[in-house]
């Protein structure tokens, strides 16, 4: 057996995300495209940063731009977006030897100092046949990376060897730890965009949607109210306003954030960049208080919310 091989073998690559998680990329990409576009105009003019922090809600394309990103980086003909050569495929599939998912292992809270160790002590070494060797972070808040990893890990990504990359995600970038933070370019991603991914085929009662719509333009209300005490300097309403959407029932609750975000994008010609965090956040808050359980039935719902919702607005 080779050298290679057997450094293959020992390697405990993660599973590729869970069913679904990647499933709607194709929905997704033309939404998230200008996200690679900025990766691929910083890497064109050498600002190319060893460490990227991706901040999105979870499941709704970030995923998708951090495995773009991980083909682009490790691609031996130079990485334009959409390469199909063997290398950005194998990527795709979950088997190229230098990308690694880091999660967060099962029965564990966080990721763990085993596994921050591990990157460590391979980060050094030369790529067994890419460009670089890139690792994704799923989840790098502080709740989801235990002290004693963070701080191992920040070892790591104050002096990145040569050929390390790291991806880090997360759906808040204000509860990872400033120290992780500032050592990372911070890529946004659209919640609301990556919410058109949710597919969309047998449309609910029109009554059901009719009380979606209603109850979702209620919460809508109360949380533009509470952004404008906020920003008249009460920012506790923020925190009123995300313990209220988290409280909401899952349809209500999702509706209200994309249409938050959507409310944020039509102040200007760029997307409302603090909605979209914002509205990142809440659904995070959300998660938290166990409500995100989607139901086959309440996807269907939010969809054609959705495709409700944005007609409205365009109209
Ligand atoms: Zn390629």
């Amino acid at each position: 057996m080779s050298q290679l091989e057997t450094a293959l073998d020992k390697l405990t690559i993660a599973p590729w995300w869970e069913d679904g998680v990647l499933a709607d990329q194709e929905r997704l990409a033309p939404a998230l495209e200008g996200v690679l576009e900025r990766v691929e105009r910083a890497r064109g003019s050498a600002r190319m940063p060893a460490s990227l922090l991706l901040t999105g809600p979870r499941g709704l394309g970030r995923e998708w731009v951090a495995v773009e990103l991980a083909a682009m980086m490790t691609c031996p003909g130079g990485g334009a977006r959409g390469c199909d050569c063997g290398s950005c495929t194998r990527v795709r599939k979950g088997i190229h030897p230098d990308v690694r998912r880091v999660p967060k292992p099962e029965n564990r809270k966080h990721i763990v100092i085993e596994q921050v160790r591990e990157i460590v002590e391979s980060a050094a070494g030369h790529p067994y046949e890419g460009m670089a060797r890139v690792w994704i972070l799923e989840g790098a808040e502080a709740g989801n990376l235990g002290r004693e990893a963070a701080n191992a890990f920040l070892k790591v990504l104050e002096e990145p060897p040569p050929h390390a990359r790291f991806i880090l995600l997360a759906a808040n970038p204000e509860a990872v730890l400033p120290t992780i933070r500032s050592r990372c370019q911070q890529l946004h991603l659209p919640g609301s965009v990556a919410m058109a991914g949710v597919s969309s085929d047998a449309c609910a009662a029109p009554e059901l949607l009719a009380t979606v719509g209603a109850a979702a333009g209620e919460l809508v209300e109360a949380t533009a109210v509470s952004l404008e005490e906020a920003l008249g300097g009460e920012p506790l309403a923020l925190v009123l306003a995300a313990r209220r959407l988290a409280q909401a029932g899952e349809p209500y609750q999702v509706a209200a954030l994309a249409a938050l975000e959507l409310a944020g994008r039509n102040e200007g010609s760029e997307p409302g960049e603090g909605f979209v965090r914002l509205a990142a956040d809440l659904l995070e808050a959300g998660r938290a208080a166990r409500t995100l359980n989607l139901k086959s039935h309440d996807r269907r719902v939010i969809s054609c919310f959705m495709d409700w919702y944005r007609k409205e607005i365009s109209a």
